[in-house]
């Protein structure tokens, strides 16, 4: 299954493989939430099937192998294990990178190519990077990989000019929507909300609605709006939002800080207060794995909020 905003990208990746211009390294960047993971895996799939076209056949000896994670000529590289603690690495390492390369120095055994992704590619580290940099400038004959990023700008200029570029772009609100309501088969407004509160991600989005959060967004933004005209005090403020994971918090004033700037744009000096709000809400997500004063922080800015137009 693919989703609508995706079927621009997929049309460029196919024309790309049936014409013979598929490059030894595609990046397939885009915003968080749009697909990109399932879809290089769907690439990768293309690239190896044994009938040749895109979208793959999923039936063949390949696209099998492939699915159950044991295609000899398919590889993912991504967060591994750490060593030492029990979770997992935040960096994608030079042993993977060497490892992958090594892999792709081999003949492909089943597939007339091999293929391999890299996700999320602006997670290796410097000396990954240089790496991987060295395999891009020459590429084995017949390895085609595909880097995965958020995030390109973080990745090095070196290894994004080596890369074919295939950019995701999220949909607009109202694509955003409507996919909402016949996916998920929920009221036009209620995707409107979910779709505010995950900043334009159609996915992210449907996660919320699942998860059943997008009420409590919607508690968020009415406590604000109230604060703001004078019907509820920061402390009520403060209480209503209680229920909700800080993280998340943070991340919806910000989003509802960011919208507030643009409404705001024609009153640059409202604008200029709601960007530097918005700057602030992201500094104290940031603060909240050391912050022991969660509350205070929160207080102080509903406070802010309240002042700005009141
Ligand atoms: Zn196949």
């Amino acid at each position: 299954m693919t989703y609508p905003w995706l079927l621009a990208v997929e049309n460029e990746f196919a024309d790309r493989l049936s014409g013979g211009r598929l490059a030894h390294a595609l990046l397939l960047a885009g915003p968080a939430g749009t697909g990109k993971a399932d879809l290089a895996g769907r690439f990768q799939a293309g690239a190896l099937c044994l009938e040749g076209g895109y979208p793959p056949c999923g039936t063949c000896r390949s696209c099998k192998l492939l699915k159950s994670g044991a295609h000899p000529d398919g590889h993912l590289l991504t967060f591994e294990q750490h060593p030492k603690k029990d979770e997992l690495r935040t960096e994608l390492v030079i042993a993977q990178i060497r490892h992958l390369t090594g892999a792709l120095q081999l003949t492909s055994t089943i597939s007339r190519r091999k293929a391999a992704v890299i996700h999320p590619a602006e997670a290796m580290t410097r000396a990954a990077a240089n790496a991987l940099l060295k395999t891009l400038e020459e590429p084995p004959g017949d390895a085609v990989l595909i880097l995965v990023s958020h995030q390109p700008s973080r990745l090095p200029a070196t290894i994004r000019s080596r890369c074919q570029a295939l950019d995701v772009r999220l949909p607009s609100r109202d694509e955003a929507r409507d996919w909402l309501t016949s996916e998920a088969g929920v009221a036009p407004g209620e995707a409107d909300l979910a779709v505010e509160a995950a900043a334009g991600s159609p996915l992210t989005a449907a996660r919320m609605l699942e998860q059943g959060r997008s009420a409590a967004y919607r508690t968020v933004s009415t406590a604000l709006d109230d604060l703001r005209a004078g019907r509820r005090a920061p402390a009520g403020a403060l209480a209503d939002m209680a229920d909700t994971d800080p993280e998340v918090l943070w991340t919806w004033l910000s989003l509802r800080s960011a919208a507030e700037t643009r409404r705001c744009l024609a009153e640059p000096r409202l604008a200029r207060a709601y960007a530097r709000l918005q700057m602030e809400a992201d500094r104290n997500r940031n603060l909240l794995p050391t912050s022991v004063r969660k509350n205070l922080l929160l207080q102080d800015w509903l406070i802010q909020w309240a002042r700005l137009e009141g």
